[in-house]
């Protein structure tokens, strides 16, 4: 349903959500797809006002990594959206960022013994599951949605990005490969925590066969394995059946999200994105903030 822009400034100026954090602290442990290391992870629930910030238990003085778009690293989005403050990084982020941003989870504090996130199936549908099963908490404060308040376009290499003004939270994204068992896929939802839990979480990163060897070289994907990924070849996909026909277009839903995750808010509008990875998603988040900042 679209609506007019009177009505989107109006949404913008009253939208608010309750913060929300986690009932009970859990613990995963995974090795992460690029440097294989084993890594545990310990959520806790956090005070409101926060925000999502990992710790490096492993490192001197434990330093803190907020996940909000000033620590994202720009120069190193390959395959994956890091970040960084001050020398302290964390990989990998954005499926776990995706599920805890859909279930509304605004204050977390998750301790790491690693550089990088587990990866587990390669999707994130084992992060919602940890969630929900360490129980989503509402808690007293309250955090504004933002939202566009007129039609935003953006560009970036062969990405483009729009954002429209709507009543909720919608993502649309066409993607296009040479691979004859691909070419186009698109696909659009509205992002609620039902249709995410059923229809993108589930979606597995995808690789193509012909560039494993590649990754690898630059010293990428060290963890990876055939449980983790969805290889596909020419002809055919190589390792195992495909969750959906066109899961790949709806992981690349999944890692726009969990990108638009570092906004830091709630976010209300209809995202269309064409050919959209990791760095353009990353441009775009700080786009949208300054807009926001308008
Ligand atoms: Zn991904």
């Amino acid at each position: 349903m679209n609506i007019s822009f009177d009505q989107a400034e109006a949404l913008r100026d009253c939208r608010v959500c309750p913060q929300r954090t986690i009932a009970r602290m859990s613990e995963l442990v995974g090795r992460g797809v690029h440097f294989g290391e084993t890594v545990r992870m310990r959520v806790l629930p956090a005070p409101p006002h926060t925000g999502i910030v990992f710790v490096r238990i492993d490192l001197p003085g434990a330093p803190e990594i907020p996940a909000n778009f000033e620590s994202l690293a720009q120069e190193d989005l390959l395959r994956r959206t890091t970040l960084r403050w001050h020398e302290a990084e964390v990989h990998t982020v954005e499926h776990f960022l995706a599920a805890a941003y859909v279930l509304g989870i605004t204050n977390l504090r998750i301790e790491l013994d690693g550089s990088e996130l587990p990866f587990l199936d390669g999707s994130a549908q084992p992060f919602a599951q940890f969630l929900l099963d360490a129980g989503v908490a509402e808690q007293e404060a309250t955090i504004e949605t933002c939202a566009p308040s007129r039609p935003l376009a953006f560009r970036f290499d062969h990405a483009e990005i729009v954002a429209m003004p709507a009543t909720d939270f919608r993502v649309t994204f066409f993607f296009s490969s040479e691979n004859p068992l691909l070419r186009t896929q698109s696909a659009t939802f509205v992002v609620t925590p039902e249709s995410f839990i059923r229809e993108i979480a589930p979606a597995r990163t995808f690789a193509f066969f012909h560039e494993i060897e590649s990754l690898r070289r630059r010293g990428l994907i060290r963890g990876g394995s055939l449980a983790s990924a969805v290889v596909i070849g020419r002809k055919a996909i190589l390792n195992n059946e495909l969750r959906y026909s066109d899961e790949p277009v709806r992981h690349k839903i999944l890692d726009f999200i969990g990108d638009l995750a570092l906004l830091g808010k709630p976010v209300v509008g209809h995202f269309l994105a064409w050919r959209s990875g990791h760095r353009a998603n990353a441009a775009f988040v700080r786009f949208l903030r300054k807009e926001f900042e308008k």
